[in-house]
């Protein structure tokens, strides 16, 4: 089975995306955290696409394409894309390389929440920087103020999470990426969810959406 979520930065792809990769034993193919662990080590690829990151814009299909098929080419689990496609051409990547081992994407599900809604969760997200785990310093805050819960270790901002950001990565959201709603809703497999909702709500909701597996 893949399946791929859509949805606004700030609609919860990445923390879906781990619930259910569990649940369903996927692979969790996040290209956010990709990019963002290639930059921490500071390899050739996370120096090309650091600016981009930063900038809140997006880094270039070219890029983002051989990156995926180099890691890939040899999962034989099934995918679970979040944050991948965000881009027609990158989408239409994606089936060719499908087709080309003859496989096929099973559901597409668009996490719905308004924009301003969007706009609030990023700028009072912050990300652990051991584990990685997502709070909320407004509905989800930490036991202790800046310290992950599960390991300890200090709680960042995301440079893309500044105010200046936020605002470009919406923009670029409704430029480049909103275009897949209606590119995947004539497949068949496009399904939707309340992403508004709390995440444990939105989870038991998408999980119902894979009776007997999640
Ligand atoms: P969010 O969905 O909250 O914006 P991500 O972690 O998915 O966060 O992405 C962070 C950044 O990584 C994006 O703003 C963009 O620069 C880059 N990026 C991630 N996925 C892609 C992609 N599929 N195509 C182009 N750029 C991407
Ligand atoms: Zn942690």
């Amino acid at each position: 089975m893949n399946i791929i979520l859509l949805g606004y930065p700030g609609s919860g792809k990445g923390t879906q995306a781990k619930v259910l990769s569990q649940k369903l034993g996927m692979f969790h193919v996040s290209t956010g955290d990709i990019f963002r662990e290639e930059l921490a080590k500071k390899t050739p690829l996370g120096v090309e696409v650091a600016g981009y990151l930063s900038a809140g814009r997006l880094v270039p299909d070219k890029l983002v394409l051989e990156v995926l098929k180099a890691r890939l080419g040899a999962e034989t689990r099934g995918l679970l894309f979040d944050g991948f496609p965000r881009t027609v051409e990158q989408a239409e990547s994606l089936d060719a390389w499908f087709e080309s081992r003859g496989q096929s994407i099973d559901a597409v599900i668009f996490l719905n929440v308004p924009e301003a809604e969007v706009a609030r969760r990023l700028g009072a997200r912050r990300t652990c920087s051991g584990c990685g785990k997502i709070y909320n310093v407004i509905t989800n805050p930490p036991a202790k103020e800046g310290t992950c819960d599960v390991c300890a270790k200090p709680l960042l901002t995301r440079e893309d999470d500044k105010p200046e950001v936020i605002a470009r990565r919406i923009q670029v959201y409704k430029d480049q990426t909103e275009p897949l709603l209606a590119y995947y809703r004539s497949s068949g497999v496009f399904r939707e969810a309340d992403g508004s909702l709390a995440p444990e709500d939105v989870a038991g909701k998408v999980a119902a959406m894979f009776p007997g597996k999640a």
